[in-house]
């Protein structure tokens, strides 16, 4: 991985850290090397004690759409499989968010609520959806 491309990661990673606190959650995450294949270190969101989700791809940021939504989702997987938490809720229907990133755009957490609604873009949930 490109020293740009972690860059990537780690500002994403400031972004869904934000909706973290902002959800009312305090778990501090970091993106981190946590092992290698075939000779390249392999990145992943870990919790502050280390605990990580090896289940889902590891973390590439080729650009800053594909950072955010690679640690967006790799945040949701950790919280769901580690800390079996579902995360984030819709305020108004008290459901679990999805993330959609259309190619093109940002990408943006969703609830399938009904006809579904645009909750926030990821990084702004506190501005739109008050705990
Ligand atoms: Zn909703």
């Amino acid at each position: 991985m490109t020293a740009q491309a972690l860059g990537r990661l780690k500002d994403a990673l400031v972004l869904v850290q934000g909706d973290v606190f902002a959800s009312g959650l305090s778990f501090r995450l970091a993106v981190r090397s946590v092992g290698s294949f075939r000779g390249r270190p392999v990145y992943r969101v870990i919790l502050e004690d280390g605990r990580f989700y090896g289940g889902q791809g590891a973390l590439e940021g080729e650009t800053e759409e594909d950072a955010l939504a690679e640690v967006a989702e790799g945040v949701q997987d950790l919280f769901a499989e580690v800390l079996n938490i579902a995360w984030p809720d819709c305020a108004v229907h008290n459901r679990g968010l999805h993330m959609l990133c259309p190619a093109g755009s940002s990408p943006a957490w969703w609830c399938y609520f009904g006809e579904g609604h645009l909750v926030a873009p990821v990084g702004e949930l506190s501005a739109l959806n008050p705990s």
